[in-house]
């Protein structure tokens, strides 16, 4: 669907600078010829275009014909151009997405989760158990996020799992045991959202919805996130791209909620001997595209523990915002996700080189 400026304007923070150039009043689409397009086609293309009302730009080349098309961009999306005998190509001009666009905003954004601000000089660190299991787990591990100078605290309570037969979290009583550790330590949380049904359980107890991965496309799911007053970090699918994932994200966004990280989390390739492969190609991308902030999750991006600390740094160098590492204090015991967890002190160690590596960027961790 497309949105009208208007009413994304409608859902602008006040404080959002509007750019300069109007955001959706020169939309067009280039159509390229076939070399061996006859007169008749070509004349063809041209009058079927304006009979939907629409105008055009026509510059002949030796051997192609070029034409623009000039008119409402959604009325031009929805036409079958391509189907026009003649015609080779057709390329819109335009960015599929709007509101998450760079251009959108003309500056990066800054997101915050409780008083955290993400998207700033700061690589804001959360870290956490992939599930939350017991009041002492998520406290106990809450202070050792803390203690390494982790910023954010992470833990499931509703899990998002390949399989129905494996731990599916705590649920409402996971959300307690978190806001225990939150009140415990001051670190603000981040927790997954996997159904609409449990927004209003979710939203009372964490600063931040995490949804994404599986639910990448759940787009009943993005809508409902995307009225939420919280900030949302929306993971990459495993299988998508980065524009699908841009494209998710625009579902957010045109619902009102500006408040969105886009997190990579890695896809799958034809590789087996890493769970995922963490694209860090999209980091540079997402940044050049989106106004968004970026947040690299190593541990499910690779998967393997040994390899975990070596992507993190990786994803810091490579521009990231903030990283997301699970840990774990018995990852032999723990109910998911324990061979990518790292222990308390390998994690504290990272961060120490993580620091090294902000410091040289000119960052700070
Ligand atoms: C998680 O963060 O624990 C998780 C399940 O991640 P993903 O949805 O990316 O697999
Ligand atoms: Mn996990």
């Amino acid at each position: 669907m497309a949105i009208s400026r208007h009413k994304a304007l409608a859902h602008l923070p006040k404080s959002l600078p509007i750019p300069a150039r109007p955001l959706l009043s020169a939309p067009h689409m280039i159509i390229v010829t076939k070399p061996d397009a006859t007169e008749e086609q070509i004349a063809h293309i041209i009058d079927r275009i304006h009979e939907w009302g629409l105008k055009t730009e026509v510059s002949r080349g030796a051997v192609r014909v070029v034409i623009g098309v000039i008119g409402p961009e959604d009325v031009i999306r929805e036409k079958p151009i391509a189907a026009i005998p003649g015609v080779e190509s057709v390329t819109p001009v335009l960015k599929p997405y709007k509101l998450v666009s760079y251009e959108f905003r003309g500056t990066p954004a800054r997101v915050r989760i409780g008083d955290v601000e993400i998207g700033g000089n700061e690589v804001v660190l959360m870290s956490g158990p992939c599930s939350v299991e017991s009041r002492e787990q998520i406290v106990g591990l809450a202070h050792e996020v803390k203690k390494a100078g982790g910023k954010v605290l992470r833990g499931g309570a509703f899990k998002p799992r390949t399989s129905p037969y494996t731990f599916q979290g705590l649920g409402e009583k996971g959300l307690e045991l978190l806001a225990e550790a939150r009140e415990e330590t001051g670190l603000p949380i981040i927790t997954e959202i996997m159904d609409t049904k449990d927004l209003a359980a979710v939203e009372k107890y964490a600063d931040c919805l995490q949804v994404g991965a599986r639910n990448m496309q759940n787009f009943a799911l993005l809508k409902e996130v995307g009225r939420s007053k919280l900030p949302v970090m929306l993971k990459r699918g495993m299988s998508a791209t980065i524009k699908d994932l841009l494209m998710s994200a625009e579902y957010i966004l045109s619902e009102g909620n500006f408040n969105v990280l886009l997190c990579e989390r890695g896809i799958r390739t034809f590789e087996t001997m890493t769970r995922n492969t963490l694209d860090l190609n999209a980091v540079p991308i997402l940044k050049k595209e989106t106004h968004l902030p970026v947040v690299v999750d190593p541990t499910h991006g690779v998967g393997v523990r040994e390899a975990i600390p070596a992507m993190a740094l990786a994803a810091l160098a490579a521009g990231a915002d903030a990283l997301m590492v699970e840990i774990h204090d018995s990852p032999e015991t723990a109910k998911s996700d324990g061979e990518q967890a790292l222990l308390p002190d390998e994690f504290a160690d990272l961060v120490t080189r993580l620091r090294a590596v902000a410091t040289a960027l000119g960052r700070s961790v």
